[in-house]
């Protein structure tokens, strides 16, 4: 990967944006693509787009999420604890002991998730997991009064897990889910820029609000209207202890980029990618998701009058924890195998399925 677009990774992933607290990513996001782009914009609600080629047709809309899981203040007690309770698909067994970032109007502020000590736990709570409504943050505060000063009830906390590199090319972030989607909306529509042969116009689009719901996908959707979406997101790696291959696949990191098979992902769209994934000699894995994607397809492809998406994966071994792991060779091949599927398409180029149903 190139010295910029992998800081720009970093810098991502240093970007704490749990949903509804998006503009931290969309900040940085935005600053990459100032320069390359024809227009910059972000919404109502804070979405970010990045426009390339405004007249430009068809329109091919390159997206991720900006929102990250987290965790939100629900009340503070006398001694000065924040309780809390989940953003998104938090795991309360995975938060003991972890230490937080609280975003509070004057700025970060640190604390650590409260731990009972093995020697003052009994037998039985030793075999139990922590449950959500077990989880408080102390700040050090002495107590309540100190405590209000800095931080109030809705304020947002995220895991301060920044990234890490592990040997090879295997990078270990909160977050990545999916600061990896946004990075390959972004460095999709430079990467095309940069092969100055297409005729598309490209909308890049970090959305926010996907972990509650796919929320900011469908404003964005409706917005646009694009011709055809690709959508990137992590999917689940199926190669670590006691993971099962025989749902999804035996999904490996370092063996590629994954392409999603369902009914989200529209046949034409996903043929394309296969071909000029053969073409770039980038090997695609295949995931069968039978129903819901579990990704802003959902919200993209049924917007409108139905558009055309396809969605593109790095595997990512275990999601939703504060260590969520990928390979940076399949991270970096999604955002080349994106800008040549957009330069290869024709002018006016539609996605129509052949009458009316797949083969
Ligand atoms: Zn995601």
């Amino acid at each position: 990967m190139l010295k910029k677009p992998r800081q720009f990774l970093d810098d991502l992933l240093n970007a704490h944006s749990p949903s509804g607290f998006e503009a931290r990513c969309a900040r940085v996001w935005l600053d990459y693509l100032q320069p390359i782009a024809d227009e910059v914009l972000t919404d109502a609600y804070g979405n970010a787009f990045a426009v390339l080629n405004p007249k430009g047709s068809p329109v091919v809309m390159f997206e991720g999420h900006s929102d990250e899981i987290g965790l939100m203040v629900t009340y503070i007690d006398e001694e000065g604890y924040l309780w809390v309770s989940q953003i998104g698909g938090v795991d309360p067994k995975m938060l003991p002991g972890k230490r937080v970032i609280l975003h509070t109007p004057e700025g970060p502020l640190n604390g650590v998730i409260g731990a009972m000590a093995p020697h003052m736990q009994d037998p039985k709570t030793r075999e139990q997991s922590a449950k959500m409504t077990d989880i408080y943050i102390d700040i050090g505060a002495a107590n309540k009064k100190e405590a209000v000063k800095l931080v109030t009830v809705g304020t947002p906390a995220t895991i301060d897990h920044g990234p890490v590199a592990l040997l090879g090319d295997t990078l270990a972030a909160r977050s990545c889910d999916n600061k990896i989607g946004v990075w390959s909306a972004a460095e999709g529509l430079r990467r095309y820029k940069e092969l100055k042969k297409g005729q598309a116009c490209i909308i890049a689009a970090a959305h926010i609000q996907e972990e509650v719901g796919l929320v900011g996908a469908g404003m964005g959707a409706f917005r646009w209207n694009p011709d055809v979406a690709l959508v990137v997101d992590v999917t689940n790696a199926v190669d670590y202890p006691d993971t099962d291959p025989k749902l999804r696949n035996k999904i490996k990191m370092g063996e590629g980029p994954a392409l999603r098979i369902g009914p989200a992902c529209h046949p034409v769209v996903m043929e394309r990618l296969e071909k000029v994934a053969k073409t770039l000699k980038i090997n695609l894995q295949r995931v069968p998701i039978p129903g819901r994607s579990g990704t802003n397809a959902n919200a993209i492809y049924p917007a409108r009058q139905g558009i055309p998406t396809g969605i593109l994966s790095t595997p990512n071994r275990y999601m939703h924890s504060p260590s969520e792991t990928i390979n940076l060779k399949d991270l970096d091949q999604i955002p080349t195998l994106m800008a040549r599927f957009a330069a290869d398409l024709k002018k006016g180029e539609k996605f129509t399925v052949h009458r009316g149903g797949r083969k």
